[in-house]
């Protein structure tokens, strides 16, 4: 099957022959039709996060078509439409147990991180990380649920943020306009902040209130103007740098959270003082559990989120797909396998 490569680090995907991933008893083989492309791809790319085994197919953000069942496989037949659940977790241990699943203690691989994903014509999975697409959702966007929404619905859920509270989303990327979507579909009051106008633009459109530039000063006084006396409940950091966490503890009210999505190498810049002194609670939060995935899928499905794509680009341009990535697209970058 042809499939886009990773061969090393800091080096271009290279489109490449691979074999047909082999499937065992309880797994599925999917023909792909597309999968989005994400930072945490750059990450693993830059050797700055994960280490998968070299030759890597990158793509944790694949929908398809199942082309092959295995012998045990009773819930999935050839034709259905398909998104995974990235996390192979083993449904025994104590996190597995109490619904954490991306924190389980035996994981037999994420798709596409640390295990072969979507940049392929066919990837291989689990049956039961396969749930069905809606018919009516097209596969680039259903694709999005395995990382971009999942990972919103997620947050929100760590957040116990209640209707008619105030929140920020920092950061309107991929990760930060499902969110700002769920929020506001929860009855949430949403503030966004970005560097880029366009992102903010189209914050507004999902029903951002408010949305300002990043810069600290003028954005906390606009902050206490808008969201009165109650200031704000949870600051959703989508970026995860030392400056947007410092941002973000210094926006959210006392006893308030900072729910930390964004990933990056940089420590946070706050003392033991200002997080015992003012209450916070900063949780982190990543991808999701079964559950949210089940509600991802429905939000979508009922068009209450919808995934913003940016640009497409075909398999064999992928590495002009990185590039997009790269210059910070408005919504996500999406690699079309099969049309
Ligand atoms: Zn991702
Ligand atoms: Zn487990």
């Amino acid at each position: 099957m042809k499939a886009a490569v990773m061969l090393g680090t800091n080096k271009p995907l290279q489109l490449c022959d691979m074999p047909l991933p082999v499937i065992a008893d309880d797994e599925v083989l999917v023909e792909t039709r597309t999968s989005g492309i994400c930072g945490t791809d750059l990450h693993i790319l830059e050797g700055a996060a994960y280490v998968p085994r070299l030759p890597h197919i990158l793509g944790h953000e694949p929908a398809g078509v199942v082309a092959r069942t295995g012998s045990a496989v009773r819930n999935l037949k050839p034709g259905q439409r398909v998104v995974p659940y990235l996390f192979f977790n083993c449904q025994d241990c104590y996190y597995c147990r109490v619904g954490r699943h991306q924190q389980c203690l035996h994981l037999d691989g994420i798709l596409g991180v640390l295990c072969h994903g979507g940049f392929a014509e066919y990837f291989k999975a689990p049956a039961r990380n396969l749930f069905l697409l809606p018919d009516h959702v097209p596969f680039d966007a259903g694709g999005l649920i395995a990382d971009a929404v999942v990972t919103a619905v997620h947050a929100v859920r760590r957040a116990e943020l209640y209707s008619g509270q105030n929140a920020i989303v920092l950061g309107a990327g991929g990760v930060g306009l499902s969110l700002i979507q769920v929020l506001v579909n929860a009855g949430v009051r949403v503030i966004a902040i970005d560097r880029v106008e366009a992102k903010l633009e189209l914050a507004r459109h999902f029903g951002a209130t408010g949305t300002y530039p990043f810069s600290m000063e003028p954005v906390a006084s606009a902050i206490r103007d808008l969201a009165d006396s109650d200031g704000i409940a949870a600051v959703f950091d989508c970026v995860g740098s030392t400056p947007s966490l410092a941002a973000a503890c210094r926006w959210v009210r006392n006893g308030g959270r900072v729910v930390v999505i964004g990933e990056s190498g940089q420590p946070p810049a706050i003392t033991s003082t200002e997080i015992a002194q003012r209450e916070l609670e900063i949780i982190g939060s990543r991808n999701g559990a079964r559950q949210d995935f089940v509600e991802a899928i429905r939000l979508v499905q009922y068009g209450a989120v919808r995934p913003p794509i940016a640009a497409r680009f075909p398999l064999q341009n992928v590495n002009a797909a990185l590039d997009a990535l790269r210059a910070g697209p408005i919504g996500r970058v999406v690699v079309v396998v099969r049309d």
